[in-house]
């Protein structure tokens, strides 16, 4: 939900800057100016260098750029996706092989990379590698300075430079990441995952070296042709500000309410746990939780869930387009094939209360016991 400030900001925003960025006269120049020092504002927010602003239409679009940009290349090579990538970046295989590359898939155990066999894959030809900051669906989080480390090394072998692109969309706001000290060639990030509007993001992109295929009046450096949505950027970086400054508090709330649910949920039978616990000690984000309801399929919680006003999702919301897909992505995450369809992703922020958190426990115990006659509406 975008939170009050960015909506004030993007209705501000849309009220006084009228103008087209690239026109020359003083609506443009005003629009220019304002963009500017947008983008000068989210490189300070995000630490970043404000050569490496991208402003694109979000997390897919960031994701298309970079991974796209390799068919440019003259010789199409072998290129690496962790088996956790979300459909932007999962779902340009079958484009990359049409055009001759050879993509691999590096497997997972339980939501994590297998960073073995991760480094098994890196041959002499690889040109581009993609792996998640934070999964979308299990809330697990990549090793990433590991990952990029074994890639760094092989290039030193092999002297190829692998370019290094890492969807960093479920991660910005959930936890402090200084992007710039991950030594990635790329990163894509949406607005709407950190309160701000839909249909804005950002590509990360320090290293200089994309092309995109999609051409038009050379905005954004060349790599994301079409008018800017300026409003969209003030409303996103009013978001970003937000969680600069409520990052601490808020990852105390959402750790508060993770903790309700796992002591709550995890003690009731018929309730299995799918991302891992807060305690076990792995890397994880707090704000997205898998579970596995084998009372029913997915489908039939959601819409119970759903008609008692308590919305979660089935998987990814942009994968519950694609049914068969989404019961299978769990598969290739590395958990066991049993647990697909039943499965559950509770995703909740700054602004979820205990109470709701109260009621979707309640609901989802009488569900789990497969007694659902007080719950049905
Ligand atoms: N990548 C991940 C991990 C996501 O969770 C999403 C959306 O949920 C996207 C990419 C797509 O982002 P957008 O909806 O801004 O295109």
């Amino acid at each position: 939900m975008m939170s009050e400030r960015a909506l004030d900001a993007y209705h501000d925003a849309a009220r006084h800057c009228i103008g087209n960025p690239s026109a020359a006269h003083a609506l443009g120049r005003q629009a220019a100016t304002m963009l500017q020092d947008m983008r000068e504002k989210t490189a300070s927010l995000l630490d970043i260098d404000v050569k490496s602003v991208v402003y694109t239409s979000g997390g897919t679009e960031a994701n298309s750029i970079a991974i796209l940009s390799q068919l440019w290349r003259r010789s199409p090579k072998r290129v690496i996706f962790s088996s956790l990538e979300h459909a932007a970046v999962s779902q340009h295989k079958r484009l990359l092989e049409t055009m001759g590359f050879e993509v691999v898939v590096a497997p997972s155990i339980n939501g994590y990379l297998d960073v073995d066999k991760f480094r098994s894959l890196l041959s002499d030809d690889v040109q581009l590698v993609c792996v998640m900051l934070a999964n979308n669906v299990v809330g697990t989080v990549q090793d990433i300075p590991a990952l990029v480390s074994c890639v760094r090394e092989h290039e030193k072998l092999s002297g190829r430079r692998i370019h290094f692109h890492c969807d960093a969309v479920q991660m910005i706001g959930k936890k402090d990441l200084k992007l710039s000290t991950l030594d990635i060639d790329s990163a894509a990030m949406s607005a709407h995952k950190f309160q701000g509007p839909r249909g804005v993001g950002l590509l990360y992109a320090p290293s200089g070296s994309l092309e995109s295929l999609s051409k038009g009046g050379g905005q954004e450096h060349g790599l994301r042709g079409g008018t800017e949505n300026i409003a969209g950027i003030v409303a996103m970086n009013t978001a970003l500000e937000d969680i600069r400054e409520n990052i601490h508090q808020d990852a105390q709330h959402v750790l508060h309410l993770r903790k309700l649910l796992e002591d709550q949920l995890y003690a009731t039978r018929g309730i299995m746990p799918v991302s891992p616990r807060v305690d076990d000690g792995k890397d994880i984000l707090n704000s997205v939780m898998a579970i596995s309801i084998p009372a029913f399929p997915s489908e039939v919680t959601t819409r119970i869930l759903s008609d008692n006003k308590l919305y979660v999702s089935s998987g990814s919301a942009c994968s519950n387009n694609a049914k068969r897909q989404h019961n299978r992505q769990l598969v290739d995450f590395g958990y066991p094939a049993h647990m697909a369809n039943h499965l559950i992703r509770i995703s909740f922020g700054p602004s979820t209360t205990e109470e709701e958190c109260d009621r979707l426990i309640s609901c989802l115990r009488h569900i789990a016991s497969g007694n659902i006659t007080n719950v049905m509406r």
